[in-house]
C-alpha cells in the first residue's frame, strides 16, 4: 500500500495551513495512513517523522504491521501523552479531526498544552475516497464471499425459518469463508416489516407469500461489502413484480449515469426519476448509495442534496427502495467502481426476478 504517499499528501495539508504537525484519532484513518490496524492509538505526523502513540498491548502489532512508525508507548492517559509530545517536540500549531475527538478530550489537550489546536474535517476521508487497486482486490473479495455465502443460503430457506435463524446462517456462512467480521449487523425482514429500510433481524417466522428483505456485508483484509437482495417466497404477486422491475431499472439507470466528474446528486436523481415516473416517488426515502471500503459508511454519499463528484476509483453502493407501510418494501444494493468509460459493477449476483423467486 503506497502509506507514504498517504503521508505526503497529508505533509501537503500541513503546509498550506502552516501547522507544524498533524494528529489523527480516528482508527480506522489510523490504518489507511500506516497500516497499523489497532484501535486506542494516535498518530502525530511532523514534517520529519511519523509518531504512533499506543500502548503495551499493541507494541508487537505495531512493529509487525508498520514498522516505519516511532513508537511512543503511553504509560498515562492518551492526552497526557499527546501533550507531552507536543510539548517535547514544541509543536506551536498542530491539526486535529474535528469530527473525531470528543470535546472532552479536545478540552484535556487544550488545557495540558500549549499548542494552538487547529480543527479540520474530513483530511484523511477525502484521500479515502479515492481507492488503490491493491484496496479494490480486497473489497472485490470481501464481495465474493459475502455472495457465495448468500449463494450457500438461499436453497437452504424454508417457510417456518426464522429472521433470525435465516442471518446466523449467512453470519456463519461468510465466517466460514474467511470473513472477519461484520461490517454492520446482517438484516433479515420478512413480509410487512420489509417497509423499513433499516429493519432489524427480529424472531418472526418466514411464511409462504413473504417478500424477504437480505442486506449483509463481509469484511476482509479490513474492507468491507454490502449487498442486499429481495425474495419473494412462493408467488410472486402482480404489483411486485412491477415494482421490483421499477426498482431495478432505477438501479441499471443510475449505473448508466456514473461518470467521473459527475455529481452524486445527479446520479441518485436519475435512479429517483424512473421511481417517481413509476409513481412510487415517495417511497424512495434515502439515498441512493454511499461509498464503502474500511467503514461500511464513507465517503461520498449520493443523496438528492450531495454535490460531491465521483471520481475515478471512487467505489460505492447503488441501492435504490421502493417501501409501501403495511405492505413491504423491495431494494436492490450493488457496489460499483467509478473508471474512465464509467460504472463497473463489482458485484455480481444475480439481480432478475427470476432470481429473486424462492420455492415454498
Ligand atoms: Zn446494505
Ligand atoms: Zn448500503
Amino acid at each position: 500500500m503506497p502509506f507514504q504517499k498517504r503521508v505526503h499528501a497529508l505533509l501537503r495539508t500541513m503546509s498550506s495551513r502552516k501547522a507544524d504537525a498533524l494528529l489523527l484519532t480516528h482508527p480506522l484513518n489510523v490504518t489507511y495512513v500506516t497500516g497499523f490496524s489497532g484501535e486506542d492509538s494516535s498518530l502525530i505526523l511532523t514534517r520529519n517523522e511519523v509518531f504512533l502513540v499506543t500502548d503495551g498491548r499493541y507494541r508487537e502489532q505495531a512493529e509487525h504491521e508498520a514498522q516505519w512508525l516511532r513508537l511512543v508507548l503511553r504509560k498515562g492517559t492518551m492526552f497526557r501523552a499527546l501533550a507531552d509530545l507536543f510539548a517535547g517536540l514544541r509543536l506551536k500549531r498542530v491539526i486535529f479531526e474535528a469530527d473525531h475527538l470528543t470535546y472532552g478530550d479536545f478540552e484535556s489537550l487544550h488545557h495540558s498544552s500549549r499548542t494552538t489546536l487547529l480543527p479540520s474535517h474530513a483530511v484523511v476521508e477525502d484521500l479515502r475516497a479515492v481507492k488503490h487497486p491493491e484496496e479494490i482486490r480486497k473489497i472485490r473479495k470481501a464481495l465474493a464471499i459475502a455472495e457465495e455465502s448468500l449463494r450457500a443460503v438461499k436453497s437452504r430457506i424454508r417457510t417456518g425459518m426464522r429472521e433470525c435463524d435465516l442471518a446466523a446462517m449467512l453470519v456463519y456462512a461468510m465466517r466460514q469463508r474467511g470473513s472477519q467480521k461484520d461490517p454492520f449487523d446482517v438484516i433479515v425482514a420478512s413480509g410487512p416489516r420489509s417497509s423499513l429500510p433499516h429493519a432489524k433481524t427480529t424472531t418472526r417466522k418466514i411464511s409462504k407469500g413473504d417478500i424477504l428483505i437480505v442486506d449483509w456485508g463481509a469484511q476482509y483484509r479490513g474492507y468491507c461489502s454490502d449487498l442486499t437482495r429481495t425474495f419473494f417466497v412462493g408467488n410472486i404477486p402482480y404489483e411486485a413484480r412491477h415494482i421490483y422491475r421499477t426498482v431495478l431499472a432505477a438501479q441499471t439507470r443510475a449505473i448508466s449515469e456514473i461518470r467521473p466528474g459527475r455529481g452524486g446528486k445527479r446520479i441518485d436523481g436519475a435512479a429517483r426519476a424512473v421511481v417517481r415516473k413509476a409513481g412510487y416517488g415517495d417511497n424512495f426515502m434515502h439515498g441512493l448509495g454511499h461509498g464503502i471500503g474500511l467503514a461500511v459508511h464513507e465517503r461520498p454519499s449520493l443523496t438528492p442534496s450531495t454535490n460531491t463528484r465521483i471520481r475515478t476509483g471512487t467505489v460505492f453502493t447503488v441501492e435504490p427502495g421502493i417501501y409501501i407501510p403495511g405492505w413491504g418494501g423491495i431494494r436492490i444494493e450493488d457496489v460499483v467502481l467509478a473508471t474512465p468509460r464509467g460504472a463497473q459493477k463489482l458485484s455480481a449476483l444475480p439481480r432478475t426476478l427470476a432470481s429473486a423467486a424462492i420455492a415454498s
